[in-house]
């Protein structure tokens, strides 16, 4: 078995390939069952923040929640659910069993497509109902006994992290911290990723973590991207994301990709001659994404960059597929293209073409909508249009669209 998990059959993966749902107990599988006392007597428990970052891994990867099925109702495990964000909570739980069936229900689940974690007897009667049973190696013997999954550590020491990878791994995403096919490393795309977030977010394009930035690894089939939700200042080069781009898979992820993923994938298949994304919420391209009023070319140096107009895409929700359609049709074989009230899309052969064009993108927004403050723009002539369009094509090669 893979070494990650070493108490993984080949059954076990096949119920953890079913898993839509994973419920757990908080005692003993997310601490470590002892607890300390402040001074002033209150109860401290410690939680690991690797399984929180299993948690959030199965949400973000798979679309996977967890939820918490307790007999405690003490203000740390309501604390540790609420910073979790965690769908379901059903605390002084008496018969696990009946809650796991009830939960099934309202979900419209079946058994088998839930997971559940527990270390001591009172979690038996859901751990005989769940489709993957899974407990940590320091649990009850009777539990160790019933459990589909033993994880090899211990509560409150990894064990909820290793079902999340396991969970996640049947289910084709790859293992946190897995190196990429032959063991590459990839990391000069990784260092250009990285380096060109910075720019964007040094050159006020996006704030935080906002926006992403990918690139295609030259050579290979893969694109290197962005992490999700990570802030710019403290990214680094082992989180970028590698992606197969035809299929999809997650080649190597520690972290997950930008939860825009789709939208670049799109483009990337879409426009074979792309070899950079670059995805910003640049201040004034945002207005004009508001009032969905698409950027004529008005400065020379526009037409030649971004390739023309640059049209506003039919608004669809952040991080959908419906987005990454409608961004690669409002692109077209432009650089450049406004997302509706978000932002925008830039496109190039590489990270400084793509770049330039969201420079581009955001001074020509910022000039137009001075001047529309102040006057009626006047547009370039047909001859400028005409030369600055040759130099476009000539910059991104003569068929843009192959
Ligand atoms: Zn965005």
């Amino acid at each position: 078995m893979m070494a990650w998990f070493p108490n993984a059959t080949p059954a076990v993966l096949e119920r953890a390939k079913k898993i839509k749902l994973v419920l757990t107990d908080c005692d003993g599988v997310l601490t470590d069952g002892g607890c300390y006392y402040s001074q002033n007597g209150e109860e401290l428990k410690r939680f690991s923040l690797r399984d929180g970052m299993g948690i959030e891994r199965l949400r973000l990867l798979a679309d996977i929640e967890t939820g918490f099925v307790t007999k405690e109702k003490t203000g740390f495990v309501k604390a540790r659910a609420a910073k979790l964000r965690l769908s379901e909570v059903h605390l002084g739980v008496e018969d696990k069993g009946i809650t796991i069936e009830e939960i099934a229900q309202e979900r419209g689940l079946s058994l088998s497509e839930i997971a559940f974690m527990g270390d001591d007897v009172n979690d038996l009667p859901a751990l005989m109902k769940a489709g993957l049973a899974a407990c940590p190696e320091d649990s009850a013997p009777s539990v160790l006994e019933a459990a589909h999954f033993v994880s090899s550590n211990r509560g409150g020491h990894g064990a909820f992290r290793e079902l999340a990878e396991l969970i996640l791994f049947a289910q084709g995403h790859a293992p946190a911290g897995e190196q990429g096919r032959q063991g590459q490393v990839f990391s000069e795309p990784r260092q250009d990723v990285l380096l060109y977030s910075r720019k964007i977010w040094k050159a006020g394009l996006v704030a935080a973590s906002a926006g992403n930035v990918s690139a295609r690894i030259p050579g290979t089939n893969l694109l290197a991207i962005t992490p999700a939700a990570i802030p710019y200042d403290v990214m680094t080069a082992q989180q970028i994301a590698i992606v197969d781009v035809d299929s999809g898979e997650l080649v190597d992820c520690p972290w997950p990709p930008s939860s825009e993923l789709y939208m670049h994938l799109a483009i990337y298949r879409q426009r074979p001659g792309v070899g950079a994304v670059i995805h910003t919420h640049s201040p004034c391209v945002s207005v004009l994404s508001v009032l969905r009023k698409p950027l004529p070319p008005i400065i020379d140096e526009m037409i030649a960059y971004l390739g023309g107009t640059v049209e506003v895409a039919d608004y669809a929700f952040t991080g959908t597929r419906e987005l990454a359609r409608s961004a690669v049709s409002g692109l077209a074989e432009r650089a450049g293209v406004i997302l509706a009230n978000h932002g925008n899309v830039c496109v190039g052969k590489t990270l400084p073409m793509a770049l330039q064009a969201a420079l581009t993108m955001e001074t020509g927004a910022r000039v137009y909508l001075e001047s529309l403050r102040l006057g009626q723009p006047v547009l370039l002539p047909a001859e400028s249009l005409a030369a600055g369009r040759t130099m476009y094509e000539h910059r991104i090669g003569k068929n843009v669209a192959d």
